[in-house]
């Protein structure tokens, strides 16, 4: 009880707003602490956190999270996926040079052709299965190498440990999405990588409900320039997003596995079907860079591509699929059919798509939490469809 008489005015301000009330009613759930400032108890002495942009509870609790799972010293909470990987960026000076990799995502693509080189940042593309392709790039002012494995929408698999020694050779940095994998199948860190970068938008929440992204460092030196990145550029997650987040991931490792193993058995079944060119999935035994990924990861993940002939018979089939959602975005509980020539590769150039496999009959499929026979028996019945289309074609 407070020995002023303070009014209701006052009162309707400062009642029961003890700031640390929640770290004593043992919530089993990190509190949503939307707060943008924090009182600061002495003037002299400052408490963990002063202004939400530098810092905030509920994030912290997140960074702390994703800085666990994927074994390294600092993790970043950011606004999406994009902005982490764009913020990571920013520890590059103009003059610098990014060997990247030609299947890299669409946004990724975007950034590093249309913004990276209005700031004098270089780029050269090269295909990441090629070692040889990679060393020839490196020049002298090269400062990361950009992975993405297994690549989107192709899966293809970098060798990880093989680009790391080349970056090694050449004092650069390697920046790894980890996006497809999550820190449950694979662990850059841990194979020399620099910094980890997520959309967490996708597998790591999980239910097409937030935007976010995440970074995390090896070193405490890149943490540090990383934190100073986010704090002045300021694309920080929210605290009631960083919460959704941490609810998200907690269910993570019984939906990867059960999204996995449908995945294994569509891409199984979609290879054996005749209407179908190409199935890319990492767990298909041909798949070229399996072997690559079985040493280097643990699981094949959820997300697997198909081509078919021509982009009247994708459509046909789209338009016959009843179970799973038509949309961008991946790593749901939900199945998401997206058409990569006008959704994730849409800032593509068509023939910059189709030097990549992104052909107009590619398809690619995030497989979610419904029961396989119901989503096997639904690509049977859209396959007929296609089929149909494929044979008015041919007449
Ligand atoms: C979606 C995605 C991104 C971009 O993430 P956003 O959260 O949409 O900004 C980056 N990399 C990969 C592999 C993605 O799938």
């Amino acid at each position: 009880m407070s020995i002023y008489k303070d009014k209701l005015e006052t009162k309707l301000i400062h009642a029961s707003s003890n700031p640390d009330i929640e770290q004593k009613t043992g919530a089993v759930n990190v509190p949503i602490y939307l707060s943008s400032t924090f009182h600061q108890a002495s003037f002299d002495d400052f408490g963990p956190f002063d202004y939400s942009r530098s810092g905030n509870p509920t994030r912290e609790a997140l960074e702390q999270k994703i800085t666990e799972l994927e074994g390294g010293v600092r993790g970043l909470a950011f606004a999406s996926g994009m902005a982490a990987i764009s913020s990571a960026f920013m520890l590059l000076s103009a003059g610098d040079h990014v060997v990247i990799s030609e299947d890299v995502y669409g946004g990724t693509y975007r950034f590093v052709t249309k913004v990276l080189t209005q700031f004098k940042i270089d780029h050269t593309f090269v295909n990441m299965t090629d070692l040889n392709a990679i060393s020839n790039a490196i020049q002298p002012n090269t400062k990361v190498i950009y992975i993405e494995t297994p690549s989107n929408p192709c899966l293809n698999i970098t060798d990880i440990e093989a680009v790391v020694e080349i970056a090694k050779e050449h004092n650069c940095l390697t920046f790894l999405d980890n996006t497809f994998m999550t820190p449950l199948c694979q662990n850059p860190l841990q194979l020399g990588v620099d910094v980890v970068l997520h959309s967490a938008t996708k597998f790591l929440s999980g239910h097409s409900d937030i935007i976010a992204g995440l970074a995390i460092t090896k070193n405490e030196e890149l943490g540090k320039r990383l934190a100073f990145i986010q704090n002045s550029f300021g694309a920080i997650l929210g605290a009631q997003d960083s919460y959704l987040l941490i609810q998200g991931m907690k269910t993570l490792g019984t939906r990867l596995k059960q999204s996995s193993e449908s995945a294994q058995h569509i891409a199984t079944y979609l290879h054996h079907h005749q209407l179908i060119e190409e199935v890319y999935y990492p767990g298909l035994s041909f798949h070229p860079g399996h072997d690559i990924h079985v040493k280097q990861s643990h699981g094949f993940g959820a997300v697997l591509s198909f081509r078919l002939p021509n982009k009247e018979i994708a459509k046909a089939f789209i338009e016959h699929v009843r179970i799973p959602v038509f949309a961008v975005s991946l790593g749901a509980v939900e199945s998401i059919l997206s058409y990569p020539a006008t959704m994730s590769h849409a800032a593509m150039s068509k023939e910059e798509r189709e030097k990549r496999g992104i052909t107009d009959g590619l398809l690619r499929l995030s497989v979610g939490l419904e029961h396989v026979d119901d989503l096997i028996a639904d690509f049977e019945q859209a396959l007929q469809a296609a089929s149909q289309k494929a044979k008015a074609q041919s007449l």
